[in-house]
């Protein structure tokens, strides 16, 4: 279609940049680098690749790793379930498949966390299948290349430009049209203020022409994010603290948290005192509150986090079952979220 891929390879020869993952085709290489990439910018993803690479050289090596391990080289990446599900496709590709990296889509698929984006992305990049990439930075490209307003999040939507990018797939290299549409979406044809008079395109770009870049791409829904009121409570016991380990089905599983209250609406610190699960966790006990940190709002991609940390001094403080008594120094051995790692580090800077 009016020489698309061949425009579109021309930038790229022009444009790429560097990346380490991009050192050779290796199936393993461009899974890790593309789960990575889906929460983090290029930047800050080149140092948590080339750490995570020389921890687990080798699909072997992340397999039999222990989870503790590979959630604390996640650590500060987020979306913590993407690391668990990497571990168990691992186990899944030396279990099922000989320990070799399947070279079928559909086997690709298969893997736990694998979706289409990253089965297309590691086909076509390591083997050469003719599957398209479709992620954020694809849709915004063809909806202002092509002036397309049909709402990406509906099933019509997706068809819609799952077809087209197909449709303008180089047969004969859909590795580097793959890896040409993402760079030209995450350099060129950003989501806002795109430097238009230097692109290739724009004497054919149907929204540089109608001038409506900033209504492109177009979603049909809001997003409804969900508030939560988290309170970590800080309880020293001599030189020690208490760390709790997060076992449901939630954000964080398996990680290492301060023992937490956590609310559906805000608490002022008396509510929180006299409430029944802080009652509970005290048994009574004589407390004394030390510091109440101002609140910091962490937000996830469908979850706005309200945190505040509690500093507390307690009377012969019993150890819960669930509590784990950590010094300072072992910090480092455990997974636990940046924010409760940047108030640890502060706290340690202090103790
Ligand atoms: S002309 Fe502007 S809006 Fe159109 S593809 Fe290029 S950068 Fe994107």
């Amino acid at each position: 279609m009016f020489g698309f891929h061949k425009i579109l390879t021309v930038w790229y020869q022009q444009n790429k940049r560097d990346l380490p993952w991009r050192v050779n085709q290796d199936p393993y290489y461009v899974w890790v680098s593309e789960v990575i990439l889906q929460q983090t910018r290029v930047d800050q993803g080149k140092e948590y690749f080339l750490r995570f690479i020389k921890r687990f050289p080798t699909i072997n090596s992340l397999a039999t790793a222990p989870e503790n391990d590979i959630l604390l080289i996640w650590q500060g990446l987020g979306y913590y379930s993407r690391a668990r599900n990497m571990h168990y496709a691992a186990r899944q590709i030396m279990n099922e498949f000989n320990g070799i990296f399947p070279d079928h889509y559909s086997d690709i698929l298969k893997l736990k966390g694998v979706g289409e984006y990253t089965a297309a992305a590691i086909g076509s990049i390591s083997f050469g299948l003719q599957h398209a990439v479709i992620d954020g930075n694809v849709y915004r490209v063809l909806s202002r290349i092509f002036g397309i307003a049909t709402p990406i999040d509906t099933t019509i939507g997706k068809r819609e430009f799952s077809d087209l990018a197909h449709e303008l797939l180089d047969p004969n290299n859909p590795a580097i049209f793959n890896e040409a549409m993402m760079e030209f979406g995450a350099l060129q044809c950003i989501p806002r203020n795109p430097d238009c008079n230097i692109c290739p395109f724009r004497f054919r770009c149907v929204a540089f022409a109608n001038n409506n870049i900033s209504k492109l791409p177009v979603k049909s829904k809001k997003t409804s994010v969900r508030h939560r009121f988290f309170h970590f409570l800080y309880l020293k016991s001599g030189e020690q603290f208490f760390l709790e380990k997060r076992e449901e089905n939630d954000i964080w599983q398996n990680l290492y948290q301060l023992p937490l209250i956590e609310s559906d609406k805000p608490l002022t610190i008396e509510e929180l005192l006299s409430g029944q699960q802080f009652c509970s966790l005290m048994r009574g006990r004589t407390i004394e509150v030390e510091k109440v940190s101002a609140e910091i709002v962490h937000v996830l991609s469908h979850q706005k986090l309200h945190v505040r940390f509690i500093e507390l001094k307690a009377e012969h403080l019993e150890a819960k079952v669930q509590w784990i008594l950590v010094h300072p120094a072992e910090v480092p051995e455990y997974p636990v979220p940046k924010l409760i790692d940047n108030f640890l580090l502060e706290k340690m800077g202090t103790i």
